[in-house]
């Protein structure tokens, strides 16, 4: 299939683009250091590649994400870095012959793992992100009654995601290691062989961690290039220009690509059009100027500010070589 045949807007992803961010990022976390994030791409015949470069452990955020990992055939060992209050559905999966361990940060947390029928569990330690995560000095005794309960407590996890985005590398590092030196702490007292935590942006400077949740560096976007992250922007959304506008007087021309709010996540900023300078996106729209003005019915790829929230509302990505489309991958970890 040619991507002229698709319909616009429609997700894209280069092949070698791809194969080179999972094969760099596997050289310098071989097999189980990387545990890769499939929140950001939602989509088991990509984590399937990943499971092919060596890794075979996934991070997961949300209780679809599990089961659709392990119903893929990719359950030897499903990480839910996240607090549920109804863990049912992941002892089901659990109960289906999957690995499945789940983050507690409370009393709540814990009980809901024994109730749900989970037996693994990590404790999630606030390392300063404020969201999720207990108090390093508190993460013992929540051990001590995660074991008490009859869980299995395998470690600890903390995500230190306020530093991921920081432009300043050294800074970014010294950072990160004072989170990693809270998660230390409360390893210290917790036990277990796990200490799991880190990012695409810290993936090369949290060494504390034995493994790492990077997610993002597999398709990438421009949120990460702009912060010095050395993958390759894998993900485009393909968009028809369908209108244009000449120059008038001082009024510069412009054109309008069929790719606006609902085809891109927007919190990390505009989408970048190669070539052009977006002025705002509406709905389905995406107006932008261009120094070689496109014409009516051009196709343009244009590059996502931030992966997770684009590709969740896609159904599907196409795996392309230049114009030719490889495969076509169902999202099939998308809803909750
Ligand atoms: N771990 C957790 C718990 C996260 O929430 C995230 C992203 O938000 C990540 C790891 C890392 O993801 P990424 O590689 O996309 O930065
Ligand atoms: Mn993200």
């Amino acid at each position: 299939m040619h991507v002229d045949d698709l319909t616009t807007p429609a997700l894209l992803v280069d092949a070698a683009a791809l194969e080179a961010n999972l094969a760099d990022m596997a050289a310098l976390l071989p097999g189980p250091r990387l545990r890769p994030h499939v929140k950001a791409h939602k989509t088991t015949e990509l984590a399937r590649r990943q499971a092919a470069h060596g890794h075979t452990g996934f991070t997961c955020a949300t209780v679809r994400e599990v089961e659709g990992m392990a119903a893929a055939g990719l359950g030897a060992d499903l990480l839910l870095a996240n607090e549920v209050l109804d863990a049912r559905r992941l002892g089901a999966v659990v109960g289906s012959g999957a690995r499945v361990t789940v983050a507690i940060d409370s009393e709540q947390t814990l009980r809901a793992a024994v109730d749900g029928g989970v037996r693994e569990v990590l404790v999630d330690v606030n390392v300063g992100l404020p969201r999720c995560g207990i108090a390093p000095a508190r993460a013992g005794a929540l051990a001590d009654a995660a074991r008490a309960a009859g869980l299995v407590v395998r470690g600890v996890m903390g995500y230190e995601g306020h530093l991921q985005m920081l432009d300043d590398a050294a800074e970014r590092a010294r950072l990160t290691t004072e989170c990693t030196d809270r998660l230390l702490a409360a390893h210290a007292d917790v036990g277990g062989e796990v200490v799991s935590g880190g990012g695409t942006g810290t993936h090369a400077m949290n060494t504390a961690c034995t493994e790492i949740q990077a997610g993002s560096y597999a398709l990438m976007d421009t949120a990460y290039t702009a912060a010095g992250l050395p993958f390759r922007q894998a993900l485009t959304v393909l968009s028809t220009v369908v209108s244009t506008t000449a120059p008038d007087g001082d009024m510069p021309g412009w054109a309008v690509a069929d790719a606006g709010l609902k085809a891109f996540g927007m919190d990390h900023g505009n989408p970048t059009v190669p070539g052009g300078n977006v002025w705002f996106c509406s709905d389905e729209h995406l107006v932008f100027a261009a120094d070689a003005p496109p014409r009516t019915g051009d196709r343009v790829r244009i590059v996502p500010a931030h992966v997770d929230p684009t590709v969740a509302l896609h159904e599907r990505m196409h795996l392309v070589d230049g114009d030719e489309v490889l495969e076509t991958w169902a999202v099939d970890l998308r809803g909750w």
